[in-house]
């Protein structure tokens, strides 16, 4: 029988969280010990000899899939939280949602200057959180190997934000 694909695993629930919206469900992919293997190598192996210091995983799927990374890699694991979370001192970047804006969060002293960091989520739709995410990054000067998704949705436009931002962007499934 073919090895299944990381799309098969993935499956989309119609009008979550409201309706008309086609919500892509990860969590029947993470929930299968070969499903999330191919996951985080995927995501992973193509930076296994770039030096990667931190993983960053934004909130809240993100974090699964960025401290599994992380370990694959050697690296360490950091996470971008929404605003109120992280305990100690942090810098802010503020994002538009599809209705309204949120903040996302970053300790301070997570990344030093010059560092090499891969950011991760489990999904690229409109790019506003991993653009925060990467500003954030960016900030405290860190360099951006890439950043690296599970599923694109290339119809939102975040593929072309993040490359237009000068960003290298990996996708494992559209
Ligand atoms: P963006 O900022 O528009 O690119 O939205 C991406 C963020 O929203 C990510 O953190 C995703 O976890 C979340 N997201 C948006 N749509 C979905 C979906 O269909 N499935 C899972 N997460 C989603």
């Amino acid at each position: 029988m073919p090895q299944k694909a990381i799309r098969d695993y993935i499956r989309t629930i119609p009008d979550f969280p409201k309706p008309g919206i086609r919500f892509r469900d990860v969590t029947t992919l993470l929930s299968d010990p070969a499903g999330l293997a191919m996951t985080i190598e995927q995501l992973a192996d193509p930076y296994s000899d770039v030096g990667i210091d931190k993983v960053i995983g934004l909130e809240a799927r993100g974090f699964i899939l960025a401290g599994a990374v992380a370990h694959r890699l050697g690296a360490g694991f950091v996470p971008v939280r929404k605003a109120g979370k992280l305990p100690g001192a942090v810098i802010s970047q503020s994002y538009s949602l599809e209705y309204g804006e949120a903040t996302f969060e970053l300790h301070e002293d997570a990344i030093e200057p010059g560092e090499t960091v891969l950011i991760v989520d489990d999904l690229l739709a409109t790019g506003g959180t991993a653009a925060a995410g990467a500003m954030l990054a960016e900030r405290l000067g860190a360099r951006i190997a890439a950043c690296a998704f599970v599923v694109d949705l290339p119809d939102l436009g975040g593929h072309a934000r993040l490359v237009q931002m000068g960003l290298t962007v990996q996708t494992l499934c559209a």
